[in-house]
């Protein structure tokens, strides 16, 4: 997409949204409520005209595509609340068939059910009614109803929201599979960031209708201006480093020389939650004009605040 923009009434929710996914990469959007996540996935899957810009998904215009272009993508929504009265088997195999038709020589549409079944973790429920699965269990079914046609990008809005730690590592596993040996394109909305660190090629963070940020979870964590933090106790008490430009390396290599009482070192990288909050922070306080970390706005203070380059006493 190329300078998408969307306007409602008379409010610019999007102001000129840039980017490109890649064959078979797993993208993650990003960003606080509001943001405009739903917007550009559902201007992204021809649900929502926009204003201006040119998006092109799978080589068509979702403004004007037709319905072979929609056989290629899969929608995963928050939880389906009907059919429950009906098995999971049976409800696939019914959503298959209709996309039969849009079957190629490159890709045979749809899945084989049982197959998917299992794929999805729920071969021990396929003859169980939809109404009497777990929550975890049902988000999997959403999943498969969403990639029954063998889809080659799929769009999960917060997929795993409500599940528990099991659920969601199955989960990742499971997008895993399908970026690695079916090579799908994946666009997932989460507010997890350990998600989004954990499934994510990029990462994308929207915020006040821009991209505020667009790299993988290492680069956006390397080019805030905070590297690593030292720390570590001498003579009883605790000391914290910022090292703000370079490898840590070198400082804990003087540290060490020079002080023979170290003890308890540890050396953290920022986190991906650091380098969050210090991106949608300095977009709120900056009026979002920045298209990438801005070395020269980073400490401007506050909740994300990225300490410069300093030796600290701190309470242990
Ligand atoms: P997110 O998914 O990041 O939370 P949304 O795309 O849902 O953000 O919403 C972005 C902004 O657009 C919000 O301020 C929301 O109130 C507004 N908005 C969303 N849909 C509509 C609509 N149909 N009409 C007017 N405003 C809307």
């Amino acid at each position: 997409m190329r300078d998408l923009r969307m306007r409602y009434g008379t409010k610019d929710v999007l102001t000129g949204v840039s980017f490109e996914a890649h064959r078979g990469e797993v993208l993650a959007l990003l960003g606080p409520n509001g943001a405009g996540k739903t917007t550009t996935i559902e201007i992204l899957e021809g649900f929502r005209m926009r204003s201006a810009g040119e998006v092109l998904v799978l080589g068509q215009d979702p403004a004007h595509a037709d319905e072979a272009w929609r056989a290629r993508l899969g929608v995963v929504l928050q939880s389906w609340r009907d059919h429950g009265r009906w098995q999971v088997r049976e409800l696939l195999a019914y959503l298959a068939r209709f996309y039969v038709p849009y079957s190629t020589p490159e890709v045979t549409r749809p899945w084989d059910v049982d197959e998917l079944i299992r794929m999805v973790g729920l071969a021990e429920h396929a003859n169980a009614k939809v109404q009497n699965l777990s929550g975890g269990q049902r988000r999997r079914l959403d999943v498969a109803i969403g990639i029954v046609g063998r889809p080659e990008l799929v769009f999960l809005d917060e997929p795993t929201a409500g599940f528990d730690p099991h659920a969601r590592r199955e989960f990742h596993d499971l997008v895993h599979r399908l970026a690695d040996f079916e090579n799908t394109t994946i666009l997932l909305t989460t507010h997890d960031l350990d998600e989004a660190e954990k499934l994510a090629d990029r990462i994308i963070v929207l915020d006040g209708g821009t991209i505020v940020a667009n790299g993988s979870a290492e680069q956006l964590a390397r080019e805030l201006t905070t590297q690593a933090e030292v720390r570590w106790t001498s003579g009883g008490r605790r000391h914290v480093h910022a090292v703000t430009e370079g490898d840590p390396t070198g400082f804990v290599r003087g540290l060490l020389a020079r002080d023979q009482e170290v003890t308890e070192l540890e050396v953290k990288r920022a986190s991906l939650e650091d380098t969050y909050m210090s991106l949608v922070h300095r977009a709120e306080t900056s009026g979002a004009e920045t298209s990438g970390p801005d070395k020269n706005t980073a400490d401007a203070g506050g909740p994300g605040q990225a300490p410069s380059e300093r030796t600290e006493e701190v309470q242990s």
